[in-house]
């Protein structure tokens, strides 16, 4: 399997949240595991959503838990530029092909239009879709079209009959009816691609073997193998990871305290700690070991133990997790480690007192108070 290819594809919207680090580290475990390559590409292309220091975010995070990448838009690689907002003509050349061969549409709908017909569709009961308004235009109309300058789209054409399968490697076959999928944007009138069309393309070009995403894009599924079925170009497997939960079993959130790897290690959660406790998010390689270096699950770590329920995220589990990888430590370790939390701190005293504290704490930033007591 020394071809698998694999891609953590985050958009730069912020801090990437803890359930999309462990989309990145099942993506680079299995290239680790198989000797095959663990690829970064920026999705970048909605721009409204973008804040200013993603990209940022996004390296760091996945170089505090030592996540390292072999193609990226810091370092180049075969199939670059890895910035979708650095490869528009891609997207452009690949949505006029799908035009050229009756399989896409230019819709020249105002926003207006959109807006009535989704109002009528709304007050009607219906579910609010592109209403083909545009696909059936003559070469007269189109041209009338065309010649009073009208910004368009590119819309795919959706076959009205017949369904749409993925064969998923976690959760078996999801199936649809045509007729249920809606005639999607793939390029907007700004020339930028939908997320569809630019994942589709990118996934395709950048020869992923396996791609696998948030549970959040099962929806997507048929946009997507519609769009390989037009193109001509063989689906890779695809796996939906399960989503990660609170303890109340909502969607994590920022109500459940830190979301982000940079707030986890700020409050004293040892990298190896964190890398352990998103590993069995999703994934258990039997049913009670708990602890994995790094080295192990790369071993371990394989796509047929993937779980398909929701993962719960336990804070009690992290903070043991991290209370032994703290033990684990040796004093000389601990004291590096722990110094960030206690830049006054006297460097004998802490020395001294390393192996006092190490099995009486559970995250680096309780340090301080025992010290003070010290
Ligand atoms: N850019 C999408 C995200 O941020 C990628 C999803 C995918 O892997 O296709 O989640
Ligand atoms: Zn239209």
């Amino acid at each position: 399997m020394t071809d698998v290819r694999v891609r953590f594809a985050p958009s730069p919207t912020g801090a990437p949240h803890i359930g999309n680090i462990r989309t990145a580290l099942f993506c680079y475990l299995w290239a680790r595991h198989t000797g095959g390559k663990f690829i970064l590409r920026i999705e970048d292309t909605d721009q409204a959503r973008e804040v200013e220091n993603g990209l940022q975010l996004i390296l760091e995070s996945l170089r505090i838990l030592g996540l390292d990448w072999d193609e990226g838009p810091d370092i180049g690689g075969p199939y670059g530029p890895y910035e979708q907002s650095k490869r528009l003509p891609i997207y452009k050349e690949h949505a006029e092909r799908l035009i050229a061969q009756g399989r896409a549409y230019y819709c020249y709908c105002t926003e207006e239009r959109l807006e009535r017909m989704r109002a009528e569709q709304k007050a009607r009961g219906e579910q609010t879709r592109y209403d083909y308004h545009c696909r059936y235009l003559s070469d007269a109309e189109r041209a009338e079209y065309e010649r009073a300058g009208i910004p368009k789209v590119i819309r795919l054409a959706v076959p009205h009959e017949g369904k749409t399968t993925l064969h998923d490697f976690i959760h078996g076959d999801l199936s649809i009816e045509n007729k249920n999928v809606d005639d999607q944007v793939l390029l907007k009138s700004d020339g930028f691609p939908t997320y569809h069309l630019a994942v589709v393309v990118d996934d395709h070009l950048m020869k992923i073997s396996h791609v696998m995403r948030g549970e959040d894009w099962i929806p997507s599924f048929p946009k997507h193998v519609l769009l390989y079925q037009a193109f001509g170009w063989e689906i890779p497997p695809h796996g939906h990871l399960p989503n990660v939960l609170g303890p109340d079993r909502k969607k994590l959130s920022k109500r459940h305290g830190a979301t982000s790897v940079m707030q986890f290690r700020d409050e004293g959660y040892l990298p190896e700690a964190l890398l352990n406790f998103l590993a069995r998010l999703g994934w258990a390689y039997d049913d009670h070991t708990e602890i994995f270096s790094r080295q192990q699950l790369i071993e371990l770590f394989t796509l047929d133990k993937i779980e398909h329920s929701p993962a719960i995220f336990d804070p009690a589990k992290l903070d043991w997790l991290n209370g032994y990888y703290i033990r684990e430590l040796t004093d000389d370790e601990f004291v590096a480690r722990a110094r960030p939390f206690v830049p006054q701190a006297d460097a004998t005293l802490l020395r001294a007192i390393a192996p006092l504290v190490k099995p009486r704490i559970k995250k680096l930033n309780e340090i301080a108070a025992l010290i003070d007591y010290c």
